[in-house]
């Protein structure tokens, strides 16, 4: 019988435990989590608990479950808040249950273990250790209480040892679940950073460009908003990789990241679409604007001393070709390609300057 009431209680809490962490998208608990998280957690481990509860083995108003799972989770996880707040709930759904001695020693268990998860949490060995140290003292103390409630030799020499079994089972399988579970969330967010970032100067990459530059467009359609976009290439960048090698070269691509992010407005987006050429998207920016800030760009750049690994000086220049919708063109999907002309312009007629669109004014005569 009590084999039945505590896999079913094991299945509960594994089934809760995937649910959880697949659906709710919740940021992985941590001592350092947000008060809204810990509170959650804890809320939602004293919930879990109390359903296990409702699963348990009642024998002569003992009940045994697996109710100190989900708290020493959320306690290892989490610390003192949630560990406060699933032992509440756990203590009065205990209650609930029935008042008598056997919910008492009931609820002092469930502190026991919170404590307990406290300190071993803190302990200086791997996470198995931790698990199997509070485990164990869980499983110590309940054996105890229920040797005092319980008394009758036969039911004792069986209950004992397969609680124990599952008890450890149950642990060490809801462990193992979340840090599965954590690690394949930290991967993914891992890759999903690295799809979308340029990995030499952690800009923006050119499929990050390409979503956000048609969130911009759209979002400019819609709002009836001014949009311009910058295009920056550095002048006469090959020469920087002959003369001093490509390792070089990507430092002033570095630097260069650095310094048109630090040159635009907080909300600009800034990205590396290739090579030696950059991006800059000028949210509600008409276009006299946007010519101030391709112009401060340039100065910044042509003032700046770009350091190499060698610790030699060099100075570099940028061109930059700017399109606005709807100044100089007519819709903003055309930006990229106006954009790109302008820059086109600039590096025909000399480098080293800003030169606007006029493809839109000239269509316009
Ligand atoms: P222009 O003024 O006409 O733009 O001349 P440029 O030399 O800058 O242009 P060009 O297109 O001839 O050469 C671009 C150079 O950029 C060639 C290539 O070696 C270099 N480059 C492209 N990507 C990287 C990179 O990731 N790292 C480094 N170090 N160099 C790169
Ligand atoms: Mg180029
Ligand atoms: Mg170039």
């Amino acid at each position: 019988m009590i084999i039945k009431e505590l896999v079913s209680n094991l299945s509960i809490l594994i089934t809760s435990l995937f649910l959880y962490t697949q659906t709710t998208g919740a940021p992985s608990l941590r001592v350092s989590s947000a008060m809204k998280t810990k509170v959650i957690a804890g809320v939602l481990a004293g919930v879990l608990s109390n359903i296990l509860m409702q699963y348990s083995m009642d024998f002569n108003d003992t009940i045994i479950d697996l109710r100190h799972i989900p708290l020493i989770i959320v306690t290892y996880y989490g610390g003192v808040v949630p560990a406060i707040l699933s032992t509440l709930l756990i203590g009065i759904g205990r209650l609930i249950i029935g008042v008598n001695i056997s919910s008492f020693l009931g609820v002092v268990l469930v502190a026991f273990v919170a404590v307990t998860t406290l300190l071993t949490r803190r302990l200086n060995v791997n996470r198995g250790i931790k698990v199997f140290i509070t485990l164990t003292a869980s499983n110590i103390v309940f054996t105890i209480m229920v040797c005092y409630l319980l008394q009758s030799v036969q039911v004792l020499l069986f209950l004992v040892p397969v609680f124990w079994a599952i008890s450890y089972t149950a642990g060490f399988v809801a462990f193992y679940l979340i840090e599965y579970v954590r690690e394949s969330q930290r991967v993914l967010e891992q890759y999903k950073s690295e799809a979308s970032t340029d990995s030499l100067t952690g800009l923006n990459n050119v499929r990050k460009f390409d979503q956000l530059f048609n969130e911009a467009c759209m979002q400019a359609e819609r709002k009836g908003e001014k949009l311009s976009l910058l295009f920056i290439d550095i002048d006469h960048f090959k020469s920087v990789n002959d003369t001093y090698g490509h390792k070089e070269g990507d430092q002033v691509l570095i630097e260069l990241g650095e310094l048109l992010k630090n040159t635009v407005r907080s909300f600009d987006i800034v990205s590396r679409n290739g090579g030696e050429e950059f991006t800059v998207i000028l949210l509600d920016c008409p276009m006299e604007r946007g010519e101030e800030i391709s112009e401060r760009i340039r100065e910044a750049v042509q003032e700046h001393p770009f350091m190499l690994t060698t610790g030699n000086v060099i100075n570099v220049t940028v061109s930059v070709g700017l399109a606005c919708y709807n100044e100089t063109t007519e819709k903003p999907s055309a930006l990229l390609e106006d954009a790109d002309e302008a820059l086109y312009e600039a590096k025909k007629t000399g480098r080293n300057k800003v030169c606007a669109s006029s493809r839109f004014a000239y269509s316009n005569i």
